[in-house]
């Protein structure tokens, strides 16, 4: 990955057995499987082990070289300090805007654009949500069809809302996730509610005055259906109630269109999950071309997962836009370094088995191939877990959102942010997919992409196959967005109708 790197590791499909000769006049000692780290150089114990040109680890004992160097050989180093970081110091010379690049999305009231037409039903707690669910089930046989410009229905299902402890420090993070995933663009401004009726969670505490603009004078602002109103006798008038209600939204959602808008209209989620060592060198970086190309269109795009920057955090300080930023984004690291030490862990906790299985010795080799996914653009700004763009005044550019690293936690929370697209890499693979949002998926290796080549929207493979460029996947990942984006075309996790749950971040305790 640089040339004074000790390591590389190995591309080929199954590894590489014992006394291969390789084209540098190496030869391997060990069998080491596909991802996997070979030592280029004799190392002795203590020797720094370098990887993207940074210390990975401290050999554990001496490795010669030619040496499968397995995460039992390597010690970690510990977390950077938050102090003394480089601050704003990384100054890139403007890349040339990227125009003429539009997609076909919707228009919002308050200046959002969504690329699919989605009516989403809030539900303040999990009590209504069986309920829910069969009244969208209704919906989508019986009222859907009636609606041919609506793409879909969905119930926007959790866990919180009561038997929380609702005022508590942190308690705000779920509260504002629910708030804003109602406000994301894929849903038109539309908002209903189903509400049990007792729960802490009451509507006008998750969407107080004001959330929406008003559309229409003489609708009631907030409009709830209440599981437990005096008027509901059997269950079957409480599922009557939510489609009659849902039919108000489905006709205003029905008489919106697709229009052309520029490329800089895509607010872009990017994450990855069931990462390999594979994922630091194709898809990452070409998802990280991507970005930049993205942010010269003028497009908004965040990347997150808090565990999987830190130990790239003084990268990512350097590349703050402006001091403000580069504090920002040191406060949200020291905010979870706290919150994992309540746990009595760190970082380090963020590494899976199939991580390891991948070739991805720890945190820091993970969190290397993580970063890239950013690209090269200055940071311009910094969310919070929960928080809206417009909530902190972001209109564009390449953002840090603060999430946890887990894949569905930290895709609802980028779907508060208010994301229109998301992209998926993968290196073990995942079915991975959300409800609201397009989920491109990207594979890492081109034997995942061909086993799992219905659920694969995109090979970066080819990088390390030599079939293709980092320049190349990443075009072709950002023409793909704009064909998705215009809903010209389906991912595969649309086509299987594949999505995971909503799954709120919630530091706060419940009761
Ligand atoms: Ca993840």
């Amino acid at each position: 990955m640089d040339a004074r790197d000790n390591v590389a590791i190995v591309a080929n499909d199954g590894g590489l057995p014992a006394g291969t000769v390789l084209p540098s006049g190496l030869v391997l000692v060990d069998k080491v499987p596909q991802g996997h780290k070979v030592a280029l150089a004799d190392l002795a114990a203590g020797d720094a082990v370098r990887r993207y040109n940074v210390v990975i680890g401290r050999a554990a004992r001496p490795i010669p070289a030619g040496s499968w160097v397995h995460e039992r050989l390597l010690e970690m180093p510990a977390a950077r300090s938050l102090e003394g970081l480089p601050i704003a110091t990384v100054k890139p010379p403007e890349p040339p805007p990227l125009e003429g690049h539009t997609f076909e999305g919707y228009r919002n009231a308050d200046g959002s654009v969504g690329t699919r037409n989605i009516l989403a039903i809030t539900t303040t707690v999990q009590c209504v949500a069986g309920v829910l669910d069969f009244a969208v089930r209704r919906i989508k046989a019986e009222l859907l069809p009636q609606y041919p410009h609506v793409d879909d229905v969905v119930g926007l299902e959790h866990t919180y809302g009561c038997g929380v402890a609702i005022d508590a420090v942190g308690a705000e993070i779920p509260q504002r996730t629910l708030r804003n995933i109602s406000r994301n663009p894929n849903f038109g401004g539309e908002v209903m509610v189903v509400s049990l009726g007792c729960e802490k969670l009451q509507p006008e505490r998750l969407l107080p005055p004001g959330t929406f603009p008003i559309v229409d004078e003489r609708e009631p602002e907030l409009d709830v259906v209440c599981l437990q109103d005096e008027a509901h006798v059997g269950f079957m008038s409480m599922i009557d109630s939510i489609m009659e209600s849902a039919k108000a939204h489905l006709e205003r959602l029905n008489r919106r269109h697709r229009e052309t808008v520029p490329a800089s209209a895509l607010v872009v989620g990017v994450q990855c999950g069931g990462s390999d060592a594979f994922s630091g060198v194709t898809a990452n970086p070409a998802v990280g071309f991507c970005t930049d190309l993205l942010v010269r269109a003028g497009a908004t795009v965040m990347f997150s997962e808090v565990t999987e920057v830190r130990d790239g955090i003084a990268q990512l300080t350097a590349r703050a836009a402006t001091p403000g930023v580069a504090r920002d984004m040191i406060a949200e690291m020291a905010w979870y370094d706290a919150y994992l030490d309540k746990g009595r862990v760190d970082r380090s906790a963020n590494t899976t088995p199939g991580n390891k299985k991948g070739g991805l010795s720890n945190i820091v080799e993970k969190a290397m191939g993580s970063i890239v996914k950013s690209g090269t653009a200055p940071i311009t700004g910094v969310l919070s877990p929960g928080q809206r763009l417009a909530d902190r005044g972001i209109a564009r550019g390449l953002v840090y959102a603060a999430t946890p690293a887990s894949d569905f936690i930290c895709g609802t929370l980028q779907l508060a942010a208010g994301m229109n697209l998301h992209v998926f890499t993968t290196g073990r693979g995942t079915p991975y997919g959300l409800a609201a949002v397009p989920v491109i998926k990207v594979a890492t290796r081109s034997d995942l992409a061909r086993r799992w080549h219905d659920l694969m929207d995109v090979n970066a493979g080819r990088i390390a196959d030599g079939g293709a460029s980092i320049e190349d996947v990443g075009w072709e990942l950002f023409r793909l967005m704009l064909d998705v984006a215009s809903g010209r075309r389906k991912t595969w996790a649309e086509h299987w109708k594949l999505h995971n749950q909503l799954v709120l971040f919630n530091p706060a305790p419940v009761t």
